[in-house]
């Protein structure tokens, strides 16, 4: 199965797509997390992303793409999962020539929706892990010992972007450049629309539910 995850920041992409792509057993391709890989590692794409990601501002196409294309040409026969790519028209044109040109086909496109106030909330609680990027939120899922990872006991930190004057930058550009993606979505096959304000296993009934067959 391949699918594409989106919406806006802080709807949940990331603890959804996790768990959906460990169930199905195939790749959980999440760009922000590559990226932030690729500025930890001071690779060539990581230097260019760094200061977008620092303000809140889309990434260029061209490192994007390029980074996407090198994953999904490495690991397309194990069937994948797009969380936060891609985010605006050119990248999903971009995406098509590519699955194209690899011979592969996207069985699912869904768009995870959720009101602002749950979107401000769940960005500014949410804690990451250093060591395995796990995500954790001071009140809906806080971490048994506080500052430190269930999984890894990593250290946890809030992302620098997941300031409040970073958030409120995020998501004018969600609603300016991801947002028309929808107008590029609908209506295709194995698009659906999946309500993400309610709890994360409600939450996770209604992707599953969108995935099925
Ligand atoms: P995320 O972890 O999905 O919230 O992404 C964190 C940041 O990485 C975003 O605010 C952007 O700066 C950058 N980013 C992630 N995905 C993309 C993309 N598809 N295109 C451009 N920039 C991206």
């Amino acid at each position: 199965m391949n699918l594409i995850l989106f919406g806006p920041p802080g709807v949940g992409k990331g603890t959804q797509g996790e768990r959906l792509a460990t169930e199905e057993g195939i790749q959980h391709m999440a760009m922000g997390d590559l990226l932030r890989a690729a500025v930890r590692e001071g690779t060539e794409a990581g230097l260019k992303a760094k200061a977008f990601m620092d303000g809140g501002k889309l990434v260029p196409d061209a490192v994007v793409v390029a980074m996407i294309e090198e994953k999904i040409s490495a690991d397309k026969d194990a069937g994948f999962l797009l969380d936060g790519f891609p985010r605006n028209v050119p990248q999903a044109q971009a995406l098509d020539a590519m699955l194209a040109k690899h011979g592969v086909s996207i069985d699912h496109v869904v768009f995870m929706d959720a009101p602002k106030e749950n979107l401000l909330e769940r960005l500014s609680g949410r804690l990451i892990c250093r060591a395995c990027g796990f995500g954790f939120h001071r009140q809906y899922s806080p971490p048994q010992k506080s500052g430190y990872c269930d999984r890894c006991s990593g250290e946890l930190y809030q992302r620098d972007d997941d300031r409040e004057d970073v958030i409120a930058h995020r998501l004018e550009v969600y609603q300016e450049q991801t947002e028309p993606l929808l107008g590029y979505y609908q209506g295709r096959e194995g698009f659906s629309r999946i309500d993400a304000s309610g709890e994360m296993d409600l939450v996770y009934a209604g992707l599953k539910q969108a995935v099925v067959n």
